[in-house]
């Protein structure tokens, strides 16, 4: 390690993440370092305290707050990648005409699409049912 007065701006889950963020921070002028979980010496010595297992990223003291922006940002952008590209999730949404709420995917919201129940056109994502009904089992 090269810097002078290492800090930690980053605990990541996974050493490949360390490294992503490691690689983003050099990228912007910023001396960063991961230090991994692959120290056996370290784990052998100090037990199995999970905290140990978490690689950290370290970097000098006088650049830990433009890394702890840069981290911030890029966090942002990945929760921003992520929302869209969960094709799985659903929305439900209530007709106006029956009254009865149904689930669409999540990439319709916004759309308008024909009810389930009696066909009628409806608008999907304008209401939030999800907490209130997830989990309940239609029939009981
Ligand atoms: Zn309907």
């Amino acid at each position: 390690m090269d810097l002078k007065d290492p800090v930690v701006v980053y605990t990541a889950a996974s050493n490949l993440e360390a490294h992503v963020i490691v690689d983003m921070l050099t990228n912007n002028g910023i001396s960063a370092h991961a230090v991994e979980d692959q120290s056996a010496v370290s784990l052998w010595q100090l037990g199995t305290i999970s905290q140990f297992h978490k690689p950290k990223v370290w970097v000098d003291r006088s650049r830990a707050k433009d890394a702890a922006e840069l981290i911030a940002e890029f966090e942002d952008k990945r929760n921003d990648r992520r929302q869209p590209a969960t094709s799985d999730e659903t929305i439900s949404s209530q007709c106006e005409e029956c009254m009865q709420a149904s689930d669409f995917p999540a990439a319709q919201n916004g759309t308008t699409q024909d009810c389930p129940h009696c066909g009628a056109f409806m608008d999907v994502g304008d209401l939030k049912w999800d907490d209130a009904d997830f989990g309940v089992a239609e029939d009981e």
